[in-house]
């Protein structure tokens, strides 16, 4: 059994159901990320696994203990959130021992613990100053800290990143991914960032109308959406309408050009997609008409128009190497692996 299980989760606010059978299993140690957009219901199962929430219907286990019903401070989880919320009164290292010493913990072994916590986060000399005291960065490294001093069975991440400059963001993503692996606590991330879930997380769900679209590795997600949703929420994607010639061999025709794929295909319309490092210019493919050329350093991002519609494709730069120019009439093309296909 997995360390933390939800079972048919379900939330109604009044008569709006926002969170519609959720099932989730979650292995010890393991890192997992709700991405979805706005209003999707990430929170609010967040909230329900925290105790903040009483789901409508449905389970949550924690290491094998029925918790639905549990009070938050029963079910020894931790939490960070967007805004911080650290005791503007307190100091940073009565912030880090609020909860061991609302657990009872004596006094000399809270400090010993605290000071434990604040060498974990990179802060040993910051105790003594209040929140006011720090940088946003360094706040929410105390917050982590103070979740994380009680020993929580799981620690919950409210987009924790959110209200960070991108600077600080990826550094402290990526701190926040080796503490959690040096604990090796059981994690889960709310986010609707795509490129934050896709780089620390072991699996992602990505969540949509307060349903689980596709729960895999960041790999997967990536490479093999499930879902048409899936697929152009997380990355860029370029879709083709095609015509299926040869089901048995995966044999399409896009803007009258014939493509070979590497699967079979069902009888009827598709649409092929292709990612925009998946796509290149190629002696032969589908007819497109270069209309920009962006050089964004390690790449550069190529804009075409097929049959009126834009389509973009990235390359690696390459020092010297000529660039097409707007107006070039060139070809389209990628390798069979590198299609996707959607229902038509
Ligand atoms: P965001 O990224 O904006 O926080 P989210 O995916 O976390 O979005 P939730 O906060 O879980 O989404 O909200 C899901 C839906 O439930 C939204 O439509 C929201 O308005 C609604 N909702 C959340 N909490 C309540 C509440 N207490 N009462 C009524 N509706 C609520």
């Amino acid at each position: 059994m997995s360390f933390l299980t939800l079972d048919h989760l379900q939330k109604s606010f009044g008569p709006t159901k926002v969170v519609h059978d959720f099932d989730l299993s979650v292995e010890k140690g393991e890192f997992v990320s709700f991405l979805g957009p706005s209003g999707c219901g990430k929170t609010t199962v967040l909230r329900m696994v925290a105790g903040f929430e009483t789901p409508s219907a449905g389970r949550i286990s924690i290491d094998g203990q029925d918790v639905t019903r549990s009070r938050p401070n029963q079910r020894r989880i931790g939490m960070v959130f967007q805004s911080y919320a650290l005791f503007p009164n307190l100091t940073v290292a009565e912030n880090v021992g609020f909860g061991l010493k609302v657990a009872g913990v004596a006094r000399a072994d809270r400090a010993g613990r605290v000071a434990e916590m604040l060498e974990l986060i990179g802060l040993p000399d910051l105790g003594g100053r209040y929140p006011w005291q720090l940088s946003g960065g360094q706040q929410q490294r105390v917050a982590l800290a103070r979740a994380l001093a009680p020993r929580p069975r799981v620690l919950l991440l409210d987009e924790p990143l959110s209200a960070l400059d991108a600077k600080i963001r990826v550094s402290l993503r990526n701190q926040i991914r080796e503490i959690q692996q040096q604990l090796g606590i059981t994690t889960i991330f709310v986010t609707h960032d795509q490129e934050e879930a896709l780089s620390i997380s072991d699996r992602i769900v990505v969540m949509h109308k307060g349903v689980a679209d596709q729960t895999g590795t960041p790999a997967e997600i990536y490479n093999r959406p499930a879902t048409d949703f899936v697929a152009g929420f997380v990355g860029t994607l370029n879709r083709f309408p095609a015509e299926v010639l040869d089901p048995a061999r995966g044999l399409v025709r896009v803007e009258g050009t014939e493509i070979a794929l590497d699967r079979p295909l069902p009888a009827g319309r598709v649409t092929l997609a292709a990612r925009p490092e998946s796509l290149r210019i190629a002696p032969e493919g589908i007819p497109a008409e270069i209309a920009g050329v962006e050089f964004l350093g390690s790449v550069q991002r190529l804009r075409a128009r097929v049959a009126g519609r834009e389509v973009v494709l990235d390359r690696f730069n390459e020092p010297g190497a000529a660039l097409p120019q707007p107006g070039a009439q060139v070809h389209l093309a990628a390798a069979r692996t590198g299609w996707l296909v959607l229902a038509g």
